[in-house]
């Protein structure tokens, strides 16, 4: 009475996993399929063990049990697709094929249960340890490690319970005198068979979510095209480096820049040509710019790179740097020609007390008289003091003052 209870409480929760499953199902993470399948197949089996003696021994022991083990093989499938582990049908088939096999050897030739759970246990066992495995050893690239963890270590005692569970039963089948009595280890192994699928699909879900999570987080705080640091992100990042800055007493410099008359080359060689551009520039950029350093793009064709520690010196000499390496022509993508391109770059060191917001204002300025001294250029904003005393005379002024630290 106590196992049918069990075993329909069980199905009843695989139903419920099912509902969290398709709900996940909806964002595609990957072998979710797998795991609804796996679920569905428990729903089918144990109402079919469940119903032993009401139903013929051929539906209650040969296919519930293979629906069953189909269900658990399945899990497998889905956290080694998941994983993006390969999977091979044919071996995992043959093993399916073989635990049957044997099951109605102990059922049509010795016609023993004990032997029929010895086989049970180590086909179930073997997949809840190279499941353990499977994801134990994509605990290096987990996104999240808490997930990963749970689902491995849950998989490791599941394989350590149908392996004593195993045991039992050969001691039992060939009458040795086991620790506890008969209905204490019934219970036990009992509650082991039916918690597996539950406990393995709330890792797997544990999982998709900690993915879901993490591809979430990508996607806002990069920008699609380039892979480069969104401005939302680059903000983020800006404030945490400026708040490190002023702690540390160090200095934190932003290179400001923008592709010069873009739209030419959008309006003469399509957007596609001008996405490979702008592609092209984060690739340069990255590639140039140290690991500590974030390349963001701030909308359509204008970038900032955030340098920490770097004074303006450095700056003006890495925003060279930059303008040097993307004043090289480009091959475009599925044709033989070539494509150059320039950017026009403003250079800004934060000052004290200074915003982030007031230090790209001053970048921008520096863009900005960079494009009208004739683009290509790299140059330094004026330090507040000096754009203050700019602002007072004339505007021409100004432009001389700015164009004299034109690189
Ligand atoms: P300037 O040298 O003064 O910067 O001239 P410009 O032509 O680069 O500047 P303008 O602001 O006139 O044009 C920017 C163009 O960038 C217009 C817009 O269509 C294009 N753009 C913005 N975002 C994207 C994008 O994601 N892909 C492509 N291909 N073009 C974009
Ligand atoms: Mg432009
Ligand atoms: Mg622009």
């Amino acid at each position: 009475m106590l196992n049918l209870s069990l075993m329909l409480v069980t199905a009843a929760f695989s139903a419920v996993m099912l509902l969290v499953l398709s709900s996940l199902s909806r964002i595609g993470a990957e072998g979710i399929r797998a795991w609804s399948q796996a679920n569905w197949m428990a729903v089918v089996a144990l109402p079919l063990f469940a119903a032993r003696g009401f139903i013929p021994d051929l539906l209650s022991i040969e296919l519930a049990n293979t629906v069953y083990m189909t269900a658990i093989t399945m899990m497998l499938v889905g956290f080694r697709r998941h994983l993006g582990q390969a999977i091979s049908g044919p071996a995992l088939l043959s093993c399916i094929g073989l635990a049957l096999a044997t099951l109605m050897v102990f059922h049509y030739g010795v016609d023993s249960f004990h032997l029929r759970v010895v086989d049970m246990s180590l086909y179930h066992g073997g997949v809840c340890l190279a499941l353990g495995l499977s994801v134990r050893g994509a605990l290096p690239d987990a996104p999240q490690r808490y997930p990963y963890r749970f689902t491995a270590i849950t998989a490791f005692y599941l394989a350590f319970g149908h392996g004593v569970r195993g045991l039992v039963s050969l001691a039992q089948a060939a009458d040795i005198p086991v620790f506890f009595d008969v209905t204490t280890w019934n219970v036990i192994f009992f509650s082991l068979g039916t918690i597996t699928m539950p406990s393995l699909t709330l890792g797997a879900v544990m999982m998709a979510n900690a993915g879901i999570i993490a591809k979430t987080s990508y996607a806002a705080d990069h920008d699609y095209l380039t892979g480069a640091w969104s401005r939302r992100a680059f903000f983020e990042l800006a404030e945490r480096e400026r708040a490190r800055t002023l702690r540390a007493g160090s200095d934190l410099s932003v290179l400001l820049f923008d592709v010069d008359h873009f739209k030419r080359i959008n309006d003469k060689l399509g957007h596609a040509v001008g996405d490979h551009v702008l592609v092209d520039i984060v690739r340069r950029t990255e590639q140039l710019v140290r690991q500590v350093d974030y390349c963001a793009r701030l909308g359509g064709e204008e970038f900032a790179v955030l340098l920490p520690d770097s004074n303006i010196a450095t700056s003006i000499v890495v925003a060279e740097r930059l303008r040097e390496a993307l004043d090289r022509s480009m091959r475009i993508p599925g044709s033989d020609e070539e494509l150059a391109y320039t950017v026009s770059i403003g250079i800004a060191c934060l000052e004290p007390n200074e915003t982030i917001t007031a230090l790209l204002r001053r970048a921008d300025r520096a863009l900005y008289v960079a494009k009208a001294a004739g683009r290509n250029k790299a140059i330094r904003a004026l330090a507040t003091h000096e754009a203050e005393k700019a602002d007072g005379a004339a505007p021409a002024a100004n432009q001389a003052l700015s164009a004299d630290n034109q690189l």
